[in-house]
């Protein structure tokens, strides 16, 4: 079929195995009136030539949840569509060399199993037995996968393809799209053979993802790295046990040395991710062809070299083998690694399913997932690790991109520790008071961007990276954070906190509008309310402080990562006759929190504001001279106050604060302090606690709904659920951990079963435990309960607080 048709409901851009993945989901769902473009060929852009492994594991729930999907259509599809693919499921043998990669392992295990996956870890004796060609003297041992294989990405391509044709769906070959543009409520997609209009379009691109964003005004974050993988001789030994065994052996990552070798044919197909690696297409002096199609690199054996030899003292087999070709082809990578799968930013009936680093082994989830957003605006599982809206457009500036790119490809198999900040890209958006905070000992992490103090060292502390390589809840910053925790407990700690995202709202209707958009109520003026916004599932969207100045005037205020996402959110929902104005003001302001007991002291020595305004108002003041807005609110749970300034006062008002609080006892406090403290309030954290996993309910949020005040987004399905049974429940748990807190997604054992799974875990220092978040199965969730938390492969014991938060339950101190 090679018509152009004149409408389709949805136009996908790009035939590889995501776009056709697109396609095909959209025309199970019964979208079949679909159509996609591909430029050349389909499968001409990195699909072709991919080594097509299939792996589920991932230390992300939602990614691993995609790649579960991915395996498990996989393996009934040729029969589904009729259309027989090479598909080997032959299990895979993920080496570790250390203590902390077996803890990783650990944690995926866990993870896999509540997933209904026969994740196992496995000793040196087991591996040799699985793999008898390998050398295992110094590991420690493995995980090994059972659900891990290889498929043949052309025929995965065309399988779907097959598949959503029957179904209806068209394919348009060597049509590539050249512009778009709005026509009313449609999209008109230009090509070589014709205008199409649809409702709705999917950038599917690939590679050129970049370009094709740029049709639409959009900047994507991308970056084209070069991948390599060897293909080897065939291996006589290799075939003889093949033909013996009859199976190929399991494919095997050495993830700490950094590569992936997997049996091909009865040769060896070998892929390391080199520390030592190229971005391709970023300087004007290599611009990217008009048309790569089917086309590679260059070899370039030199970077490859360490890895062989690794790998041949490891399979020594592999020594024997002569080297048969090389593949060096175009692999895009996004400033985390992670894909772009959901609505475009920015642009109507617009969505992304590009920039995949693993997009063999996610196409089916992908498409799926990608399929639910344009057809329900939503998904089933919380797919905020790949939504595009998870970066702001400094991400896309090609020094941070290539940057990050270059450093998540040089350690694509890394262990991400909780207190290891990443450094490359950093240092793009810094606090006005950055070099104070510097000077005081800041160490530092970026949010969207924002550097913000982790914790603060003394002189003599380890700050190095190599330090943070860890999962142990000790470290160089353990007794620096407890001192800060103590210090907002006993006197008072600030925390300079720039980036908070703030959106002001305004207009006649402003507070009734918002109304139906929260579940609980918009604060009176001169009042502040945490308000949370629901889908209309009853499912968690976000949370927001809501300043209200005003009758008609507000300030919505979010965290730093969700600015983009909060800011659609609103947009999308404002009533069409422009009664109403939001401007993003994120530049423009900036944040120093103040608390602990003597916070109030402290505020009194430097302005004249009156400071027995209760919890839950604001008002403005003079520091310095400079105008202020004193929130009375504390995330860390005690007496305090926000000062939110004009970014140009900060360091003046910062100035003023600091000496003042010194005769007081003030400390600087950091970002891993906050988050002690505010597990000890069981107060939660959007994306890691406030997941849209979970309804609002689930998440024992019902204080924060008011039935009564009419209808809002979601009502209609919390209202059903609070009358019929929840699935789950939020718990906060006391857990008898030894060195390590529960890490997320840690799973909550009640016998032999698991009922829940952990959202946050740390320690408190005001309360001296080990305390997680947790969802559990609801009827479990009365206080005294006791469970097991499985952290890292141990299970320990852990009992359900009760509703109140384990410090200051009667919330004293935030109202003294
Ligand atoms: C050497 C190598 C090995 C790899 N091995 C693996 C692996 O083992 N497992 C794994 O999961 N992943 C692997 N990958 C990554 C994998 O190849 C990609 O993630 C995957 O192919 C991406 O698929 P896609 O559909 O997103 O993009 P692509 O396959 O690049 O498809 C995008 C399509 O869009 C088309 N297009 C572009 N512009 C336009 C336009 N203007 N109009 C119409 N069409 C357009 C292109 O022609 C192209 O066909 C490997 C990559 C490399 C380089």
């Amino acid at each position: 079929m090679s018509e152009l048709p004149s409408h389709a409901r949805v136009v996908v851009i790009g035939g590889g195995a995501v776009g056709v993945s697109s396609l095909y989901h959209l025309a199970r769902e019964g979208w079949t009136d679909c159509v996609l473009l591909e430029k050349n060929e389909l499968t001409s852009g990195s699909t072709w030539h991919a080594a097509g492994n299939v792996p589920t594991f991932s230390t992300s729930w939602s990614l691993m949840n995609m790649q579960r999907y991915s395996a498990e259509l996989y393996r009934g599809l040729g029969k589904a569509v009729d259309y027989p693919m090479n598909y080997h499921v032959t299990g895979s043998i993920r080496l570790a060399h250390n203590r902390e990669r077996m803890r990783e392992f650990e944690r995926a295990r866990g993870m896999g199993r509540y997933q209904g996956m026969a994740i196992d870890v496995i000793g040196p004796s087991e591996i040799k037995a699985r793999y008898p060609f390998i050398e295992t003297h110094d590991l420690e041992g493995a995980l090994y996968d059972p659900n891990d294989g290889d498929i043949d990405p052309a025929q995965l391509t065309q399988a779907l393809a097959k598949g959503a044709r029957d179904l209806g769906a068209k394919i348009v070959r060597f049509c590539p799209v050249t512009a778009v543009r709005r026509a009313g409520d449609e999209w008109v997609v230009s090509t070589p053979k014709g205008d199409i209009r649809c409702l709705k379009v999917v950038n599917a691109a690939g590679y050129r993802a970049k370009e094709v964003g740029a049709l639409f005004g959009r900047d994507i974050p991308l970056v084209a790295m070069s991948h390599q993988y060897i293909l080897f001789d065939e291996i006589p030994e290799l075939k003889a046990w093949s033909e013996a065994e009859g199976r190929k052996l399991p494919l095997l990552r050495d993830v700490d040395t950094s590569y992936y070798l997997r049996q091909e044919k009865n040769g060896m197909n070998l892929g390391p991710y080199e520390r030592d690696c190229r971005a391709h297409w970023v300087t004007a002096d290599d611009p990217m062809p008009e048309d790569f199609s089917f086309q590679l690199y260059p070899d370039d054996l030199d970077r490859l070299t360490p890895y062989m030899e690794d790998a041949m003292a490891r399979v020594p087999i592999l020594a024997t083998a002569g080297l048969s070709k090389v593949i060096n082809g175009p692999i895009p990578y996004a400033p985390d690694g992670n894909p772009l799968i959901g609505p475009m930013p920015g642009v109507p009936n617009a969505f992304e399913a590009c920039v995949f680093t693993f997009g063999i082994a996610q196409a089916g989830g992908a498409g799926k997932v990608l399929a639910e957003w344009v057809i329900h605006g939503e998904t089933e599982w919380d797919m905020w690790s790949c939504d595009p809206r998870r970066f702001t457009p400094f991400a896309s500036a090609p020094d941070y991109a290539v940057a990050k790119a270059k450093e998540v490809y040089g350690h694509e198999y890394a262990i991400h520790f909780p207190r290891h900040a990443w450094p490359a890209g950093r240092d793009r958006k810094l606090s006005a008071i950055h070099d104070r905070t510097k000077a005081l000992g800041g160490v530092f992490g970026a949010y969207n961007g924002w550097e913000r103090a982790l914790w603060y060292a003394c002189a003599g502390d380890d700050v190095s990276e190599s330090s943070t390589m860890t999962f142990d809840r000790d470290g160089p910053w353990h007794k620096r954070i407890r001192e800060e925790c103590l210090a907002v407990r006993d006197a008072a700690g600030i925390l300079d906190l720039p980036g908070f995202s703030r959106f002001n709202l305004e207009g006649p209707g402003a507070a009734k509008w918002l109304s139906g958009l929260i579940t609980g109520n918009v604060p009176k003026p001169g009042r502040i309310g945490l308000a949370y916004f629901a889908d209309r599932r009853g499912r968690l969207v976000t949370e927001m402080t809501i300043v209200r100045h005003a009758e008609t005037l507000m300030t919505l205020i979010t965290a730093a990562t969700a600015q983009l996402h909060d800011w659609e959110w609103l947009r999308a929902a404002l009533p069409a006759d422009g009664s109403l104005t939001l401007i993003d003001r994120t530049a423009e302001y900036s944040t120093q929190i103040l608390t602990g007991p003597a916070s109030r002291a402290i505020l009194s020595e430097v302005c004249a504001a009156d400071l027995s305004m209760p919890w839950l108002t604001h008002q403005e003041t003079e520091i310095a001279g400079r105008w202020a807005k004193l929130v009375r609110v504390s995330f860390a749970g005690e007496l305090g106050w926000e000062i939110h300034t004009k970014v140009e006062d900060t360091a003046a008002v910062f100035d003023a604060v600091w000496p003042a609080g010194e005769r007081h006892g003030l400390k600087p406090f950091g970002m891993f302090a906050l988050d002690a403290l505010r597990l000890e309030k069981g107060y939660k954290a959007w994306k890691q606690d406030l997941s849209t996993d979970y309804s609002v309910l689930e998440l024992g949020l019902e204080r924060f709904i008011n039935w009564e005040k009419g209808d809002f987004v979601g009502r209609k399905a919390l209202w059903q659920a609070i009358h019929g049974k929840w699935a789950k429940r939020f718990v906060t748990l006391v857990v008898d951990a030894e060195t390590c807190d529960a890490p997320y997604m840690s799973t909550v054992w009640k016998g032999n079963r698991i009922v829940g799974e952990t959202t946050s875990g740390g320690w408190g220092h005001r309360v001296d435990k080990s305390i997680a978040l947790a969802m559990v199965k609801a009827h479990l969730a009365r206080p005294g309960t006791e469970f097991e938390v499985e952290i890292f492969g141990e299970k320990r014991r852990a009992v359900v607080h009760d509703d109140a938060a384990l410090w200051d339950p009667g919330n004293l101190r935030l109202r003294s």
